[in-house]
């Protein structure tokens, strides 16, 4: 019992700090407090209901200038499973929608890309990037005023004009992005 009271203590406390975010708290408290609340904060916003329109991600770019890629066939049968959003090189990618970035990597395929959890269960995937937004962490709060990083052509794009690959994930499998984009101003 009195173990129990403990955990719960320290529960509410950290719950506390993560919501108050006091400036006494130091870095590390900050961060330790940040991690442990993440899983919940996803959790909270996977019960939302998934966002109807996503802003294009690509600064500049509007909804009808997207020529339609979903589904064009790529090398070893695979299928393209979004949708590539050509700028230049350097251009600002924000985040399409409201979220939490889940990961910030590096693979052969995608480049330099990040993952964002949003609404909904979905998992939108940016790929392609030139660089990552400067100090962009995984727990970073986002909203489709965040930079993401820079439009680029890294990864298996390497010798293609810059684009963003901009991926939709749900629990189903990927969706198609097109119908979804609203122009951001
Ligand atoms: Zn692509």
């Amino acid at each position: 019992m009195r173990k129990l009271l403990i955990v719960a203590g320290v529960v509410l406390l950290v719950g506390y700090l993560t919501a108050t975010n006091p400036a006494w708290l130091p870095d590390w408290a900050r961060s330790a407090a940040s991690s442990v609340a993440l899983p919940f904060r996803l959790a909270a916003l996977a019960a939302k209901e998934a966002d109807a329109e996503l802003r294009v991600p690509v600064g500049g770019v509007r909804a009808a200038q997207v020529k339609d890629s979903w589904h064009a066939s790529r090398p070893g049968g695979r299928l393209h499973e979004g949708q590539d959003i050509f700028a230049r090189r350097g251009t600002p990618v924000y985040s399409a929608t409201e979220g939490y970035v889940v990961r910030v990597g590096e693979s052969g395929l995608g480049g330099l890309t990040v993952f964002v959890a949003g609404a909904g269960g979905r998992w939108y995937y940016y790929a392609h990037l030139d660089s990552h937004a400067p100090d962009l962490k995984v727990g970073d709060h986002v909203t489709p005023d965040t930079v993401l990083g820079y439009v680029g052509n890294t990864g298996n794009a390497a010798g293609t004009p810059p684009h963003l690959h901009f991926g939709v994930y749900t629990a189903a499998g990927a969706i198609d992005p097109l119908p979804l984009l609203a122009d951001r101003e």
